[in-house]
């Protein structure tokens, strides 16, 4: 039976491209989420490249709220800000949440919880893609078909990169050598004591999709 420290602390890695337009909004609303877990949170928020005001708005709050802002000198991609998070988070229990409030913070309870509980890693994974069009649906089922193909580290379909990691996962991640990384990959790869919950995706209300087919 695992026990969990008493007192953690927290850090929660935010990776962002051209999210200007929602998070001055979506900052606040979190770390005001997090902090009724922890009285130690970090805020790690990683600006991939934007070409707007990201880093901006992320560096005006980055005082009142706390948070580290890491700026990248162009758009390197999710996988890049995440693993950047990864490298610079000090917390027990380390979170990545998407900046556009498509996830739910709601969620971050229940995924401290089934920590708690003894799980080292709790990910979200997305309770159906109705909202999303037949084509990309489609392309996203071949892909998780494709690369789930290789056998020793399946990885969830539609599982989220929304997810709480112990410090051994962690620690593990930082680990690989892997330079072109794919973190679905990666975090499945790595093994542990693992858990999903489903999570209904919002739909995006400002900016939009950095990924497309
Ligand atoms: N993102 C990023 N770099 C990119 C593309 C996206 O850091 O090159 C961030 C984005 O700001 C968001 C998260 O990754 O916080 C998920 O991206 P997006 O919402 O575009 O993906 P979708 O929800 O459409 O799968
Ligand atoms: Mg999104």
């Amino acid at each position: 039976m695992i026990t969990r420290p008493e007192s953690f602390s927290l850090t929660c890695i935010v990776p962002a491209f051209n999210e200007g337009a929602g998070l001055g909004d979506f900052l606040p609303l979190l770390r005001q989420e997090l902090v009724r877990f922890s009285a130690r949170v970090e805020i790690i928020v990683v600006d991939d490249g934007s070409a707007d005001d990201t880093l901006a708005i992320a560096t005006d709050l980055a005082e009142p709220l706390a948070l580290t802002v890491l700026g990248f000198s162009r758009n390197f991609g999710k996988e890049a800000a995440i693993t950047a998070g990864l490298e610079h988070a000090r917390g027990d229990l380390v979170l990545i949440i998407d900046a556009d409030m498509q996830e739910p913070v709601s969620l971050i309870g229940d995924m401290i919880d089934r920590w708690k509980e003894g799980y080292d890693m709790v990910f979200a994974v997305r309770d159906g893609r109705e909202d999303e069009h037949r084509l990309k649906r489609l392309g996203v089922g071949l892909f998780y078909t494709l690369m789930g193909g290789g056998g020793q580290a399946p990885i969830t379909p539609h599982a989220r990169d929304f997810r709480v990691m112990d410090r051994k996962v962690v620690a593990a991640l930082n680990r690989l050598p892997e330079r072109n990384r794919f973190m679905k990959g990666l975090f499945s790869w790595v093994g542990f004591r693992s858990c999903a919950l489903p999570v209904r995706i919002q739909p995006r209300l400002t900016g939009k999709s950095g990924f497309g087919f």
